[in-house]
């Protein structure tokens, strides 16, 4: 369907954000499988290189976009042109936006106890329309009680802000049996929407520095960011020798 590239063993696909869009739309339609949309970081490639279980589940996943510059800085080295960053955030607003004409049914699954029904008004005063059937928390101890509620709310799309891997894992364990056409990773977007914690201004987006942006918000994030030079440092040692053979990374 799309180009498929790998980054240091990981799949992404090279789409852009309407075609993110209307591979949702056909998979909705189809109804014939479990899709997992994962929005990749550099983070969650580090947490790939040691992690095979979580590898296996992106590699598997219908649809692998490219959360962040680092990813397009990564497949340009590797000599692809990927064509747009696809961010979680943008991907879930822009879906509620249409959930409403395309009579989609969504629910959120994630973040702490209230942010959850806080993003859902939030997103209620912008898109009056939208088709959000339920949301829940990700501070649960049993998910008895969300699988209760996704059964009778039978939603199309489930976003998950659990965090990587938890919520590709939960998505994976459980779509089938729930019987839910699409799930998204979508870590920390429902703090974003619900206004808990806001984005970087848009000029740091477009020079890619949301990373920097994030840190300095929340500083208790240094560790997790030390995933970025490492994958800048593997990037750029394994870049040439993908560069020459353009298959080589594929079959890592
Ligand atoms: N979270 C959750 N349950 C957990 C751990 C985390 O619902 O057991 C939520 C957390 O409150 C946050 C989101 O998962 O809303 C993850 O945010 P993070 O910033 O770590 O994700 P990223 O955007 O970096 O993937």
């Amino acid at each position: 369907m799309f180009e498929e590239i790998r980054i240091l063993g990981v799949k992404l696909h090279n789409v852009n954000f309407n075609h993110t869009i209307e591979a949702i739309d056909g998979f909705i339609r189809k109804r014939d499988r479990q899709n997992l949309i994962v929005t990749l970081g550099t983070e969650m490639v580090m947490k790939a290189q040691s992690d095979e279980v979580f590898k296996n589940i992106v590699n598997n996943a219908s649809l692998v976009c490219a959360d962040g510059v680092g990813l397009l800085w990564a497949a340009k080295k590797y000599g692809y042109h990927v064509k747009e960053k696809v961010a979680g955030v943008e991907l879930l607003e822009r879906l509620v936006e249409l959930s409403g004409r395309k009579k989609w049914k969504l629910f959120f699954f994630g973040a702490a106890p209230g942010t959850a029904q806080e993003a859902k008004i939030q997103l209620l005063k912008k898109y009056p329309d939208a088709n959000i059937v339920g949301e829940y928390h990700g501070f649960f101890e049993d998910d008895s009680e969300v699988k209760t509620m996704l059964r009778q709310t039978s939603p199309d799309i489930l976003f998950l802000a659990l965090g990587s891997p938890k919520q590709e894992l939960w998505y994976i364990e459980n779509a089938g049996e729930l019987d839910i056409p699409v799930g998204i990773g979508v870590g920390g977007s429902l703090d974003v929407m619900s206004g808990k914690v806001d984005r970087a201004p848009g000029w740091m987006i477009k020079l890619g520095l949301e990373w920097f942006y994030r840190l300095y918000k929340e500083p208790s994030r240094w560790k997790r960011m030390m995933a970025l030079p490492k994958f800048a440092i593997k990037i750029l040692l394994t870049a040439k020798k993908a560069q020459k053979t353009p298959n080589a990374e594929k079959n890592n």
